[in-house]
């Protein structure tokens, strides 16, 4: 059934964004210089800072 929908992947541009996940930082909202890891989306600014609260002081 799903498969008509393929149609809109022609664009490619919507290819992007078909996981339906809203691909912005969850602390701040910025798009940029985002960091997908351990399933939260924040920017690398936010990042550092959350990642440091949890203990990820040394992370290579
Ligand atoms: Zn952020």
């Amino acid at each position: 059934m799903s498969e008509s929908e393929q149609e809109a992947q022609s664009t490619g541009e919507q290819a992007a964004k078909r996981t339906g996940q809203l691909r912005e930082c969850q602390r701040c909202g910025r798009k940029q210089g985002l960091v997908g890891k351990y399933d939260i989306w924040l920017c690398r600014q936010c990042f550092r800072e959350v990642s440091r609260s949890m203990g990820f002081k040394k992370y290579s």
